[in-house]
């Protein structure tokens, strides 16, 4: 059988990509190659964009109702072939399929019809305006679309994010151009179909498959895209940053992270609560920006908390995707599995316990050649360690145990990073006191993950720039004006 090819979306027809240049698409748990993804370039970009220019007057006057109405189309359209994507996007990432049928599908229709929901709902502010001088006024503000906006995902919850971002920039009024990323492109491309048959008129949603230097520094540095939604590394943020401040493009980006969960000694430590604690360290093989990579406890309960986390993660299953049974699936790829065992092999240089994991795991049958991880538990490292420092984005914990509040401030805030913390702690005064005090984006309170779609989501420092999320992903896909009117005996003063 010969290996699908997968297409680019442009002005509503799927495309080859212009100079039919094709990237091998891999199944992370056999190492094998089972798709072609276009291997756009500038020429490409150009297409989208032009056809997202055509589109966008006439996207920006459809009446808000049936922009919501086309977005809820493709929801129930994804979600009708809710197996199909949760397959395809476990064996493009090597994700367990029950993760990706419980998590990620589900919330990227979810995000389709959020916006489609929150768009028909939202208003905007108006003034009403005394001068005391025989003048008064009404200020409105217009919440126009920016035009062509640019959407750029990584490959770690594919379809999640992807939807997350094209799914506000549509609901206000913009036409996009959107790149996956070219490690996991199989559901955006699904998706692109499927918004031809919910009959979103051509060049609305273009979506142009390839690798970031190219098709992405592209779509950054587009003169015609107003704006650059971005979700991934740091180091690709900060190269997105200052391409686009020479262009003063808007930008929202959502970076990297190394996130604390902090355990108190007076935490409600029910098998529940530790069995999230597990999660939010190796959900998804770890490879989630939100997971927990240092695990703060305070020492007073250091050792039997390190005695009954280590035989919860021990009990943690790898294996193929594809099975039911299985907590872990593979890392996304050679060089991310590469780079995750080269962190590991450095925690031991600088002196790091490995209590549990440690190193690949070998599969049978099928999966042989895959790239699974063993769940790896490091202690004994300091703080301001490498492996305490760098995202390493993998089924990686390191343990750091604290005395008392101030050195577990000191200790979790001690990172160029600031996306997200979890605090567990009965004592509702200190948790309210170190929320307000930890450098993070988001603050979990004795969970983790619980999403409401209506919240900021974001990072500070080197997390992030911008918030997405409820009413902040509408204000950055809409450019405010504000509108005087004055009425009275002389409306030209003042
Ligand atoms: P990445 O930065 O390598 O790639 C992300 C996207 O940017 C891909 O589509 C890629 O092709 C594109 N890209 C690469 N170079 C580009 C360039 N020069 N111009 C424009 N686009 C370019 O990130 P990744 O490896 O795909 O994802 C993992 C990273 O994403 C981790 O650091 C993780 O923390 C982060 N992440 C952050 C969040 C968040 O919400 N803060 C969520 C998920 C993942």
């Amino acid at each position: 059988m010969s290996t699908p090819h997968l297409a680019n979306l442009i002005d509503g027809r799927l495309q080859a990509p212009i100079h039919d240049r094709w990237l091998d698409v891999h199944e992370p748990a056999t190492a094998t190659v089972f798709a072609r993804c276009p291997d756009s370039d500038a020429a490409d970009v150009d297409a989208a964009v032009a056809a997202a220019r055509r589109a966008a007057p006439g996207w920006a006057g459809t009446p808000i109702e049936q922009r919501a109405q086309l977005l809820e189309r493709l929801a129930t359209l994804i979600e009708a072939r809710l197996d199909q994507f949760a397959a395809l996007e476990s064996r493009d990432s090597g994700k367990p399929l029950g993760l990706a049928r419980r998590l990620d599908i589900p919330r990227a229709i979810s995000n389709l019809r959020y916006f489609a929901a929150a768009i028909t709902g939202w208003g905007s502010e108006s003034h009403a305006m005394e001068t005391g001088a025989g003048i008064a006024a009404i200020n409105y503000t217009l919440r126009q679309p920016l035009g062509v906006v640019g959407c750029i995902s990584p490959w770690n919850l594919p379809l999640y994010l992807f939807s997350w971002k094209i799914a506000p920039a549509l609901a206000a009024g913009n036409t996009v151009v959107a790149k996956p990323s070219e490690v996991t492109p199989c559901t955006a491309a699904l998706l692109g179909e499927l918004s031809i048959e919910a009959g979103f008129p051509p060049g609305v949603l273009n979506i142009v498959q390839g690798l970031g230097p190219g098709v992405g520094q592209a779509i950054v540095d587009h003169p015609d895209i107003k704006a650059i939604s971005f979700t991934g590394s740091t180091a690709t943020g900060a190269r997105i940053a200052s391409s686009a401040a020479a262009r003063f493009k808007k930008v929202s980006l959502e970076m990297g992270g190394k996130n604390p969960a902090i355990v108190f000694a007076d935490a409600d430590l029910s098998d529940a609560n530790l069995d999230t604690i597990v999660r939010s360290g190796f959900a998804n093989q770890g490879e989630i920006c939100l997971c927990g990579s240092r695990l703060l406890v305070q020492r007073s309960i250091y050792e039997t908390f390190r005695a009954r986390y280590l035989a919860r993660v021990q009990a943690l299953r790898v294996g193929d995707p594809q099975d039911a049974d299985i907590d872990l699936g593979a890392m996304v790829s050679r060089a991310h599995y590469d780079k995750v065992l080269g962190c590991i092999e450095q925690a031991r240089a600088e002196g790091g316990r490995v209590l549990c994991g440690g190193g690949a795991l070998a599969q049978p049958g099928r999966c042989a050649g895959g790239w699974f991880i063993a769940p790896t538990v490091i202690e004994g490292l300091p703080s301001s360690a490498t492996t305490n420092q760098q995202e390493i984005f993998g089924p990686v914990v390191a343990l750091i145990p604290f005395e008392d509040e101030a050195e577990a401030l000191a200790i979790a805030n001690d990172s160029r990073y600031g996306l997200a913390a979890s605090l567990w702690t009965q004592d509702l005064a200190r948790a309210h006191r170190l929320a307000g005090r930890l450098e993070f984006g988001i603050v979990w309170i004795n969970c983790w993950l619980l999403r409401d779609l209506r919240t900021p989501f974001g990072g500070v420092k080197q997390s992030g720039v911008g918030r997405e999320g409820g009413s902040e992903a509408l204000h950055f896909f809409t450019e405010p004006k504000n509108v005087c009117i004055a009425y009275g005996t002389s409306p030209g003063r003042g």
